[in-house]
């Protein structure tokens, strides 16, 4: 079984994963426990290493395409409380 890896998780981690070994040569099978892949959930916040990890796979365009950034971002906990703010450059 020479350049082939079993990923278990079809997660962002098991599909980048998949998608770098792929970039590298090796074949991977991803296996995921849900057998349900309807879309869900509406959207999510990429920071500053996820928005790397899309362009070292040759996604920037489609970030670019599907994407709007924000100036800044305010966390707050469950009192609304503000817990720390991130700026972009
Ligand atoms: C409500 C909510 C909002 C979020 N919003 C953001 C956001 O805006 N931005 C952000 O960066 N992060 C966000 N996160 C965090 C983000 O979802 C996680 O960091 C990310 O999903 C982790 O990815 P992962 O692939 O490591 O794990 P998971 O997404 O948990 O994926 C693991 C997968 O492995 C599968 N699995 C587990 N065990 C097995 C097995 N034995 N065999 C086969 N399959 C298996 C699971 O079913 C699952 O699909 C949010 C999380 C939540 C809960």
């Amino acid at each position: 079984m020479e350049n082939k890896v079993l990923i278990s998780g079809g997660g962002i981690a098991g599909l980048t994963m998949a998608l770098f070994l792929n970039k590298a040569g090796y074949e991977s099978k991803v296996f995921e426990q849900h057998t349900f892949f309807e879309e869900a959930g509406g959207n999510f916040f990429l920071n500053k290493s996820g928005v790397r990890v899309l362009k070292n796979l040759g996604l920037a365009d489609a970030i670019k395409e599907n994407s709007h950034s924000a100036k800044q971002t305010k966390v707050y906990d469950v009192h609304d409380r503000l817990m720390s703010i991130q700026r972009s450059n």
